[in-house]
């Protein structure tokens, strides 16, 4: 059986034809353009076209997803006139196979249970530090729900009370000391003038990017431990932009995270990088 594997972005959409054990047969890129819906449904058009055996469609979005209607319920602006689609009621008139709709982080996460970093446990949290902070959690191999579709939402977990302002509106949330915005701030709190990824290869012999550094992954260690006492994961998977540098820093966290834990936590670097929502969004099928 082959399934669509779909990562809805805020500037390409991303379809993979996959079969079940994850194995990629073809990879096909569209830009997202507006209005979304349409553009979605003529780039899986496009593919349902050459490929004519597609038993189903799997599609991991950006926002809040009610998954029983596979309906969007909240989206970013960076989607215009995503907010309150009916993606799975539309799709699957059109195309007349059974279509599921999930969080990207939540299926990224998954993917990363059934083919990468956590392959092998059943109990996993994927935290995703990009330009903001999310995630998604696996419990006994199965994706975490809320009635809200917002397990997962980490970055506006509060870290600081009274800290710094997040958009969310309100302050001191953990995406504003984890993310990728976070680094650059306190760079530029530090007059550093560098990228992120010069910043992590410089903390050797630079006494600012070593302290940048420290604080960064001391805040992100406390994120953690409260994770853990919140989940008691088997494994912590660390996803997104930020984490391709983490060569340069997993051993100052878990230096921190010596003080911090209740008990000992495998933390690993994502795996599939940027196939997981695609790989993960198409797994969805063979879950159900
Ligand atoms: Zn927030």
């Amino acid at each position: 059986m082959k399934v669509l594997g779909v990562d809805l972005g805020g500037t390409k959409i991303k379809i993979g034809v996959l079969d079940e054990i994850g194995n990629i047969e073809k990879i096909y890129l569209y830009p997202t353009k507006e209005p979304i819906y349409e553009s979605l449904e003529k780039a899986i058009d496009e593919v349902v076209a050459i490929h004519s055996n597609i038993a189903a469609i799997g599609i991991g979005t950006p926002g809040f997803v009610d998954r029983e209607k596979g309906k969007v319920i909240f989206s970013s602006e960076n989607l215009p006139g995503w907010s309150g689609t009916e993606v799975k009621k539309k799709l699957e008139s059109k195309f007349h196979i059974p279509v599921i709709v999930e969080n990207d982080a939540n299926v990224a996460a998954l993917a990363e249970v059934k083919f990468g970093a956590a392959k092998g446990y059943d109990n996993a949290l994927m935290l995703t530090l990009g330009t903001g902070v999310g995630g998604g959690v696996i419990v006994d191999g199965k994706i975490l729900y809320g009635p809200n579709g917002a397990v997962g939402e980490f970055g506006h977990m509060i870290l600081y009370p009274g800290g710094h302002l997040c958009n969310c509106g309100r302050r001191g949330c953990q995406e504003q000391y984890v993310s990728g915005r976070s680094l650059e701030r306190r760079m530029r709190e530090a007059n550093v003038d560098m990228t992120p990824s010069a910043l992590m290869q410089a903390k050797k012999h630079n006494q600012i990017a070593g302290a940048i550094i420290d604080d960064f992954t001391y805040d992100l260690a406390l994120s953690i431990s409260s994770l853990q006492a919140a989940f008691d994961m088997d494994i912590l998977i660390l996803g997104g932009g930020v984490s391709h540098s983490a060569e340069y820093w997993l051993g100052d966290l878990n230096k921190h995270l010596k003080n911090l834990l209740f008990h000992p936590l495998k933390v690993e670097v994502a795996k599939l990088k940027n196939d997981a929502g695609m790989i993960g969004a198409a797994q969805l099928m063979f879950m159900a």
